[in-house]
C-alpha cells in the first residue's frame, strides 16, 4: 500500500510542523483533491461537507501563500455562517499557522467590536468573518479589504440559507476583482450554483462524494452529560435487546476502560484497540466473529478489520471527529438485508459534528433519553471508583427507551444543545 502523506504537496517546513502538532499524518480525501489546485493559484469550487477536512484543504496553502509577501495586511479573508464555524476555523488556523508567525482575527457579532477592531489594527493576515459583523466594521472603515488575495466562502449555501446573500454581495464589492476564489458548499442548489458561477474564474471542481449510510440502519441520538456516558451505556445495554454491539470510543485507554466496565457487569465482552498485539486483537476479533464475545469496544483506527455481519447495534460512546468515520463505523451493521441501530451518545460539545452528521442523512436523528436513567447525577467524586451501571434504575422499573414528556422536557432544556443562538442569525 502506498503510503500518503502531507509531504508530497511541498508545504513549507514551519507549515509542516503545524500539521504533525495537529496529529494529521494521512490527508483526507478533500485535502488530498483541494490542497495541489490551491497551491497552483487556482479558483476551487469544493463539493464537501464540514467534517471532511476542508478546512485545512484551503488553510494549509492559504498559509502557504503567506509565507512570502507583507505581513500585517489581510490578505486572506475568510467568511463563514456561524460564529461557531469562525471559531472553528480560527483555532484550526492558529495551530496549523503556529510556526508560521501567521495572524488571525475573528470578526462577529455578539461580541465586543472594539476588541475585534483592536486587534484588526494590530495587523493580521488572515481574518474569519461573518458577513454581518464585517460589513459594519467596513462601514466604519475599520478595516481595509484591498490587499486581500484569496477569499474563502466557507459553507456558501448555508450562508445564502440564513440571508447573506446581499451581505455577501456588498463584501465582494470592496475585494480586489483579482484574487484567488475559494468556494465551499456542501450542497449546491441553483442558487448557490449561480453565485458560484459569477464568482468564479475557471474553477477546479473538488468533491468528495459522502456515500449515504445503508437506508436499512436507524439512528438515534443520546443527549447525555460526559460523566453520565459509562452509566448509559451500562443502562442502555440492560434496557434494549441486543445482538452482537460494537461500541466505539475515542482513544485507546477508553476502549479497554469502557469494556473493563462491562465485563464487570457480565456482558461478554472484548477490546479492540492499538495497544493490543496482533495476537491479542486477532482473538478478540475471531471471539466476536464465533459468538465468543456479544460486544467489542473498538476504537476507530483499530476496527479497520473488522468483518462480522449480523452487528445489530453500533454504539457511538464518542461521537466520531469526522463524518466519515461515522458513516464508516454505522457500515458495520444494517448491512444486506438486515436492519440495524446506531445509537451516538452526545455531549454539549458534539454539537458542530452533530449538524454535520445530521446533514449527510436523509432526516434529523431522533432524540432519545432512556426511561429511568438519572440524567442529573453528579459527577463520582474522585478516587471511588463506583461499578459501572450501579445506579442507573429502580428495580423492577420496566426497561423502555422513552420519547414523551421527559423527552420533550430535555429538549427545551438549555444544557442540551443549549448554546446561545447565533447574534449572526439573529434579526437577519
Ligand atoms: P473540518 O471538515 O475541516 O471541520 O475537519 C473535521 C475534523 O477532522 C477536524 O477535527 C479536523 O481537525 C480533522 N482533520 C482534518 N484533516 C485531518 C487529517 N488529515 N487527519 C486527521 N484528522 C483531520
Amino acid at each position: 500500500m502506498t503510503e500518503s502523506n502531507f509531504d508530497q504537496f511541498g508545504l513549507d517546513r514551519q507549515i509542516v510542523a503545524g500539521v504533525k502538532a495537529m496529529g494529521y499524518t494521512t490527508p483526507t480525501p478533500i485535502q488530498q483533491q483541494a490542497i495541489p489546485v490551491v497551491l497552483e493559484g487556482r479558483d476551487v469550487l469544493g463539493i464537501a461537507q464540514t467534517g471532511t477536512g476542508k478546512t485545512a484543504a484551503f488553510m494549509l496553502p492559504i498559509l502557504q501563500r503567506l509565507m512570502k509577501g507583507p505581513r500585517g495586511t489581510v490578505r486572506a479573508l475568510v467568511l463563514a455562517p456561524t460564529r461557531e464555524l469562525a471559531d472553528q476555523t480560527y483555532d484550526v488556523t492558529r495551530l496549523l499557522g503556529q510556526h508560521t508567525r501567521t495572524r488571525a482575527v475573528t470578526v462577529y457579532g455578539g461580541v465586543s467590536k472594539l476588541r475585534q477592531v483592536e486587534a484588526l489594527r494590530q495587523g493580521a493576515e488572515v481574518v474569519i468573518a461573518c458577513p454581518g459583523r464585517l460589513l459594519d466594521i467596513l462601514a466604519d472603515r475599520d478595516i481595509d479589504l484591498a490587499r486581500v488575495e484569496v477569499l474563502v466562502l466557507d459553507e456558501a449555501d448555508r450562508m445564502c440559507d440564513m440571508g447573506f446573500l446581499p451581505d455577501i454581495k456588498r463584501i465582494l464589492q470592496v475585494l480586489p476583482r483579482h484574487r484567488q476564489t475559494l468556494f465551499f458548499a456542501a450542497t449546491m442548489p441553483d442558487e448557490i450554483r449561480k453565485l458560484a458561477d459569477s464568482i468564479l474564474h475557471n474553477p477546479a471542481t473538488v468533491q468528495v462524494g459522502i456515500v449515504a449510510p445503508a437506508a436499512t440502519v436507524s439512528h438515534a441520538f443520546y443527549p447525555v452529560e460526559a460523566h453520565l456516558k459509562s452509566k448509559l451505556l451500562a443502562a442502555l445495554m440492560q434496557a434494549t435487546a441486543m445482538g452482537r454491539v460494537l461500541v466505539f470510543t475515542r482513544t485507546k485507554h477508553r476502549a479497554s476502560k469502557v469494556a473493563r466496565e462491562l465485563g464487570k457487569l457480565g456482558h461478554r465482552v472484548a477490546a479492540l484497540q492499538g495497544n493490543m498485539s496482533q495476537n491479542a486483537r486477532q482473538a478478540a476479533l475471531d471471539g466476536f466473529r464465533e459468538g465468543k464475545f456479544d460486544v467489542l469496544v473498538a476504537t476507530d483506527i483499530a476496527s479497520r478489520g473488522i468483518d462480522v455481519t449480523e452487528i445489530s447495534h453500533v454504539i457511538n460512546y464518542d461521537m466520531p471527529d469526522t463524518v466519515d468515520a461515522y458513516i464508516h463505523r454505522i457500515g458495520r451493521t444494517g448491512r444486506a438485508a438486515e436492519t440495524g441501530e446506531a445509537c451516538t451518545f452526545l455531549t454539549p460539545e458534539d454539537e458542530e459534528m452533530t449538524r454535520a452528521v445530521e446533514r449527510v442523512l436523509p432526516e434529523k436523528v431522533e432524540r432519545r433519553w432512556l426511561e429511568g436513567f438519572d440524567y442529573d447525577a453528579p459527577p463520582e467524586p474522585k478516587g471511588l471508583p463506583r461499578p459501572l451501571g450501579s445506579r442507573q434504575r429502580q428495580p423492577g422499573h420496566a426497561p423502555h427507551v422513552g420519547h414523551g414528556e421527559r423527552a420533550q422536557r430535555r429538549e427545551e432544556a438549555p444544557r442540551v444543545g443549549g448554546r446561545a443562538t447565533n447574534p449572526e442569525r439573529r434579526g437577519r
